[in-house]
């Protein structure tokens, strides 16, 4: 990992690049989620001191051990997630950004009532990519709401084939996804598409290597 003069240098041109690309208004509408798996506790606090305004974790067990002393900023879990994990996760995750079927929506709310999530959507339907299907999106929504949980938004990863282009239809499928719904947040753009996410109207990057270097 990156000593925290690196990282803090990192994060400044991360905030350069969004400003370029979008302007005042997208530093604004923009959080910064420092995707700090692989990595020991430390980095956790170097993210809260350099000024991002979240962490992303995708691993339960990894979570539970990390962060039984607590966190210095709200924890977003953003990796696929098995039912049977969740109840040992409710006392530090804050953002749920991995719900992709009403059976894990359910387990949610029932351990930790009205709790913050996002659905996640596979927009390109790539097979090896995890998230329910966009046309799923609207009755997953409805079930959650309907069992009390706070849904704030969609998550979404781009394809791992097609590039830059097909990065940026999936951000774009999934902004207008959430538009439709009526949903607020997007959660979209890793280290290396996070340009094309700030452009197709992001709300939250979720970045890792960018900010601490290569995960060993
Ligand atoms: C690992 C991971 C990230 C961060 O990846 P980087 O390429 O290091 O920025 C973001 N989102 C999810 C879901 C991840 O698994």
């Amino acid at each position: 990992m990156l000593s925290a003069a690196q990282v803090a240098e990192n994060f400044a041109q991360v905030r350069e690049d969004i400003e370029e690309i979008g302007g005042r208004e997208a530093v604004d509408r923009i959080r910064i989620v420092a995707v700090t798996k692989t990595h020991p506790f430390e980095a956790a606090l170097i993210a809260a001191d350099v000024g991002c305004h979240g962490l992303g974790e995708n691993y339960a067990q990894e979570t539970i051990a990390k962060y039984a002393v607590g966190h210095p900023l709200p924890l977003h879990f953003i990796g696929h997630l098995q039912t049977n994990k969740v109840r040992q996760l409710v006392p530090m995750v804050d953002v749920w950004e991995t719900v992709d079927r009403i059976e894990l929506g359910l387990e949610i709310s029932k351990r930790c009532p009205g709790a913050t999530v996002m659905l996640q959507v596979n927009v390109s339907g790539e097979a090896s990519k995890s998230g329910c299907k966009a046309a799923e999106a609207e009755v997953l929504l409805a079930g959650c709401r309907d069992a009390g949980l706070n849904v704030i938004g969609l998550m979404t990863m781009a394809p791992l084939a097609g590039g830059d282009g097909a990065a940026r239809r999936s951000f774009s499928g999934l902004r207008r996804l959430a538009d439709s719904l009526g949903l607020s947040e997007c959660s979209m753009g890793m280290s290396s598409d996070y340009r094309i996410a700030v452009a197709e109207g992001a709300t939250v990057l979720r970045l890792g290597s960018v900010l601490f270097g290569a995960r060993t």
